[in-house]
């Protein structure tokens, strides 16, 4: 008996690794002629129109291939345009599998070739074009997150696409780990300056503009606190034990994330002569 239990065992932990290996990929549709991607814990958009598909973050080449095929579902149109909303290689790796018909956008500070892929146009602060119907705003973000980040607008559906520097009732990633708060509260108050309903994250899940106004609100009230509890006198430490964030108890991430966001917040602070 004790002899099935752990063959069954190891049979249950085979399967579950091999569940854990395959990717989550999917599409669906945000409204009208613009798709969402998931792979993972990553998504991008994509717009289909009658005169070519623009695709955004291709994440990575498998997903590439994924999403290369899902389109070939819905329209016989090429994929004429590739838009990167940052340079991280998270999100925009892949590229290659798009390249030989897109012509590819990015933000003017993006480095010279992007997963091997050279931007074949650049802007700085805002760019604007109309492609199969559709008006694509993109506008420069400034430095925060990363130097290159850009917001991406598709009208007439009114859906922005916004990588890492907001997401929706979600904490922000651990630590900040290369991150300037106070250039990534700037990003996002630009982002809530456009003109957009439906907010299309670079992870979790999908939001409306106020998700932004909300996702800024708790970075500026959790600098305000712990750069308040630094200021009395207490250590991070008593900080990570004692400061209140139960309002944002139902977030995603909040119980991993709570605690390296109070850390990232304090060391922000003192590296940046902020306090
Ligand atoms: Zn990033």
């Amino acid at each position: 008996m004790l002899k099935f239990a752990i063959s069954l065992l190891a049979v249950l932990s085979c399967a579950a690794m091999a569940q854990a290996q395959e990717p989550k990929r999917a599409v669906t549709q945000i409204k009208g002629d613009v798709y969402r991607l998931q792979n993972n814990f990553h998504f991008s958009i994509f717009v289909v129109t009658k005169d070519g598909v623009i695709v955004t973050d291709p994440i990575n080449s498998d997903a590439a291939t994924f999403l290369k095929s899902e389109i070939a579902k819905l329209t016989n149109a090429p994929v004429t345009h590739l838009i990167y909303s940052h340079s991280h290689g998270d999100h925009a790796s892949g590229g290659a599998e798009f390249a030989d018909t897109a012509t590819v956008i990015a933000q003017q500070n993006a480095p010279e070739q992007i997963d091997g892929v050279r931007p074949t146009i650049r802007f700085s602060d805002k760019m604007q074009f109309e492609h199969g119907g559709k008006s694509i705003e993109l506008t420069a973000l400034g430095s925060g997150h990363g130097q290159d980040l850009i917001a991406m607008v598709i009208r007439p559906e009114n859906v922005a696409f916004v990588v890492d520097a907001v997401s929706v009732n979600r904490l922000p990633f651990r630590n900040f780990p290369g991150t300037d708060v106070a250039g990534v509260i700037q990003q996002i108050k630009t982002v809530e300056a456009l003109d957009f309903e439906i907010l299309a994250p670079g992870h979790g899940s999908m939001g409306t503009k106020a998700d932004a106004t909300v996702h800024r609100e708790y970075v500026e009230g959790l600098m305000e606190a712990v750069k308040s509890g630094l200021k009395s006198g207490n250590s991070v430490d008593q900080l990570v034990e004692n400061l209140d964030l139960s309002k944002y108890a139902e977030w995603g991430s909040y119980n991993q994330w709570r605690e390296p966001n109070i850390r990232g917040m304090a060391s922000w602070l003192e590296k940046s002569g902020a306090l």
